[in-house]
């Protein structure tokens, strides 16, 4: 069957006086009442309350309040889940096409029409966003990954079938994975949590989903969109708990197909290790999907249009605090735009000095808290560890955790382009900035390929289109997502295919048709007649 015509959700503005800015301030203030809410394990459909809540989501701009409680799954539990997946798997994947297409199409329009203003509460409260970066994720990132999989979904299973010979018809099935698949999501997107389950699941896939624990509200919430579009029990498995304690539980499972995973590299890489070491006791190869983290560059080019690159530059580092896997954090840019009067330096300085910061749900904040306590921690033992190996701190360099966990916006000026906070991964509103001779462009390419593991995004500013030509072709694998003249973040489902290489992943690129070939295992037929 075709399918409806699939667009992007238009993004609503939230200005002053807006319906929808009036719609989320009420939600805002019916979840701040209600908290702290009581978040059950979802096995089979069925709402498990074991023992008491041992699991507990603060707001981070204000960590004297919960937003909610949690029950944690223990390795006998997961186990529940995953027969339970594995039972409901038979009539899942028998389902035709287009009933799975409608549940997800049926999220979507839930998301966007019904749940809209409470799960962008529920994210703004948890997560720390502010209202406009909840719109982005929440309410168009996160019906886009409903909506475009059942375009994508359907373009692959109406794929060119392969060439016939007289007598004899082939054809080829993509059928999903056998056994279930492990999504281990992230605090930073809403939507991804909902995409890691949605893509295997559309497919035909039963999925055990252990939720981040600090977005495990939100992460509920979409759960239940999941389930009240009709995602029938047992097909994904809502299991907070322990990280270790469930992956692990689910990795030792011979059933274990598939890890859909957004985190950190380190812990990506943990997993590739504790599943090799399984993997004489799964039936099939797992499949190993995995996005996970970034050092993220912008390179100015002399001829650039220095108003639009600080502007970018501001918003790639400081939405969100830094807090998205593509977030700016290593700048370069030449000297004769960073010094001259009224330039690259003064500019940035300008305004940066305008940033509000504080409370996400007051409109008028830019910036809101990092996720916690080991977040806060990081980002300011990094500015240290920055400013003992002689980088210049600029602007910001504090941190104030007594009520919230707030970081200011911050630039260090580094004269050694390899220093510690040039390669390592901070995941907060931190750039380190590197001044490069005019001259050294080139030079300054090869140091931008080759100073990080990783290879997530990066963006290129120049007027010049022979010196973006030349940075696009030296810099062709120091990126899985490149950018001309416009900030590294903010890949737009079905139009960014998003997902990096090297050590930012294994660049199956979410939001596109990609990703979908991941979940399923083909099987040829041959029929002679
Ligand atoms: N897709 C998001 C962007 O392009 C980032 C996702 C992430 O942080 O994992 O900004």
């Amino acid at each position: 069957p075709k399918v409806p015509t699939i667009d992007n959700e238009p993004m609503l503005s939230y200005a002053p006086g807006s319906p929808e800015r009036a719609a989320l301030q009420a939600a805002l203030k019916e979840i701040e009442q209600g908290a702290p809410f009581e978040v059950p394990i979802i096995v089979n459909g069925k709402e498990l309350r074991p023992g008491q809540p041992t699991g507990k989501q603060l707001m981070p701009h204000d960590h004297a309040k919960s937003l909610c409680t949690y029950y944690e799954a223990d390795a006998a539990t997961v186990q529940t889940a995953i027969d339970g997946a594995l039972a409901a798997k038979e009539e899942w994947e028998a389902l035709p096409w287009s009933d799975r297409a409608a549940i997800f199409l049926k999220a979507a329009d839930l998301v966007s029409k019904k749940y809209r203003y409470k799960l962008m509460a529920a994210t703004m409260l948890g997560q720390g966003k502010n209202a406009w970066q909840a719109e982005i994720d929440a309410a168009a990132e996160l019906s886009d990954f409903f909506r475009f999989g059942v375009k994508y979904v359907e373009e692959l299973y109406a794929q060119q079938p392969p060439k016939n010979a007289p007598g004899c018809w082939n054809r080829v099935e993509y059928r999903p994975l056998e056994g279930f698949v492990l999504a281990v999501s992230p605090f930073n997107f809403t939507a991804i949590g909902g995409n890691l389950c949605a893509a295997p699941a559309i497919v035909g896939n039963v999925v055990v989903w252990k939720p981040s624990p600090a977005a495990t509200y939100s992460n509920y919430i979409v759960y239940q969109i999941m389930k009240e579009a009709g995602v029938p029990p047992g097909v994904i498995q809502f299991v907070p708990g322990v990280p270790d304690t469930v992956v692990q539980a689910a990795i030792g499972s011979p059933h274990f197909a598939a890890l859909h995973f957004t985190g950190s590299t380190y812990i990506f890489r943990k997993l590739w290790k504790d599943i090799a070491m399984n993997v004489d006791k799964y039936i099939t190869y797992p499949r190993l999907v995995g996005e996970t983290g970034g050092k993220n560059f912008h390179v100015v080019h002399p001829s650039a249009d220095v108003k639009n690159a600080v502007l970018q530059t501001i918003r790639g580092a400081f939405e969100y605090q830094g807090q998205k896997c593509s977030a700016l954090s290593r700048l370069y840019v030449p000297e004769s735009l960073w010094e001259a009067k009224d330039g690259f330096r003064d500019q940035l300085l300008a305004e940066i000095s305008k940033i509000k910061a504080g409370d996400p749900t007051d409109f008028s904040n830019f910036m809101g808290p990092v996720i916690g306590k080991p977040a806060f921690d990081k980002i300011v033992s990094y500015i240290q560890k920055a400013k003992d190996a002689g980088g210049e701190v600029i602007v910001g360099g504090n941190g104030d955790d007594s009520k919230g966990y707030f970081v200011q916006p911050t630039v260090i000026v580094t004269k050694d382009p390899k220093s510690v906070t040039m390669q390592e991964e901070i995941f907060g509103p931190v750039i380190t900035a590197y001044v490069y001779k005019d001259e050294d462009f080139e030079r300054t390419l090869d140091l931008v390929n080759t100073t990080s593991q990783y290879a997530l995004t990066g963006a290129i500013f120049s007027t010049d289109r022979k010196a973006l030509l030349l940075a696009s072709n030296k810099l062709r694998n120091a990126a899985g997502n490149v950018y001309y003249n416009e900030k590294c973040t903010g890949a737009v489902v079905g139009q960014q295919p998003f997902g990096g290489a090297r050590g930012s992943g294994t660049n199956d690129k979410a939001g596109s048709i990609s990703i979908y070939y991941r979940f399923v295992s083909a099987r040829s037929i041959k029929e002679n007649f």
